[in-house]
C-alpha cells in the first residue's frame, strides 16, 4: 500500500483532517503573482543607484513570497535568513522575540530588505527592525505581502506592501492554518467559518 493510500484512507479521517476543512480564497494566485511582478518592478527600480541588496526573508511564513519576489528583483542580490519565534501575548508589547536562526553573515554597511508574509500587531517586526538596525546596515527597508492595520499595536513603516487585508486570520502562500499545515497553498484564503 502506498503512503498516500494510508493517509487519505476513510478509516483514518478525523473531525479535524484538513479534508473536512473548507477554505475560502481571499487572494488569487494571479493576483499574487500580479502584485509580484509590480513590487519586483519597483523595487529594481529603488536600488539601481545601490548596485546591490541584502534580501532578508523572515521564516517561516515568506518563504514563498520571498522565493517568488527575489526572480522578480533586476539586481545582484544575496538572500540570508532570520526565524524569531515570539513569547508572551502577542497583544502586549512586552512580548519578547527569540531568534531561532540567525543570519550567516554581518548585515554592517549593506543594503537590506527585510520581507516579511504579514504585519498584524507589528510587535515581532518591530523588535526584528530594532535588533537588525544595531548590526548598522547602510539602510534598511520593509517589505510585506499582507498587512491586517485593524489589529496595529506599533505603527511599522511598510515601505513595500502587496495588500491590505481585513481582520481575518489568513492561510495559504506560506502562512500556516491549523496543524501548521496550508503553506503550500497557491493562494490567500481563510478557513470557512472564521
Ligand atoms: P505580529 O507580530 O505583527 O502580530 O505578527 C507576527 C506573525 O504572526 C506573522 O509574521 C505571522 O507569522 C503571524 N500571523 C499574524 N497574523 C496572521 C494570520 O492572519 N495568519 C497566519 N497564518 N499567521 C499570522
Amino acid at each position: 500500500m502506498t503512503v498516500g493510500a494510508v493517509l487519505y484512507s476513510p478509516a483514518l479521517r478525523s473531525d479535524t483532517d484538513a479534508m473536512t476543512e473548507r477554505i475560502v480564497p481571499l487572494i488569487s494566485a494571479e493576483a499574487i503573482q500580479t502584485r509580484v511582478d509590480a513590487l519586483g518592478a519597483q523595487i529594481s527600480a529603488d536600488y539601481a543607484e545601490t548596485g546591490s541588496l541584502v534580501v532578508v526573508s523572515v521564516l517561516k511564513g515568506s518563504f514563498l513570497f520571498c522565493a517568488d519576489l527575489v526572480r522578480k528583483i533586476d539586481l545582484p542580490l544575496r538572500i540570508d535568513f532570520l526565524a524569531v519565534r515570539s513569547y508572551g501575548e502577542a497583544t502586549k508589547s512586552s512580548g519578547i522575540v527569540q531568534i531561532v536562526h540567525d543570519l550567516s553573515r554581518p548585515i554592517e554597511g549593506e543594503d537590506v530588505l527585510l520581507v516579511e508574509d504579514i504585519v498584524d500587531t507589528g510587535l515581532t517586526l518591530a523588535h526584528v527592525i530594532e535588533l537588525l538596525k544595531t548590526r548598522r546596515p547602510r539602510s534598511l527597508k520593509l517589505c510585506s505581502l499582507l498587512h491586517k492595520p485593524a489589529r496595529t499595536k506599533v505603527e511599522v513603516p511598510i515601505d513595500y506592501l502587496g495588500f491590505t487585508i481585513e481582520d481575518k486570520f489568513v492561510i495559504g502562500y506560506g502562512l500556516d492554518g491549523p496543524r501548521e499545515h496550508y503553506r503550500n497553498l497557491p493562494y490567500v484564503g481563510v478557513l470557512a467559518g472564521e
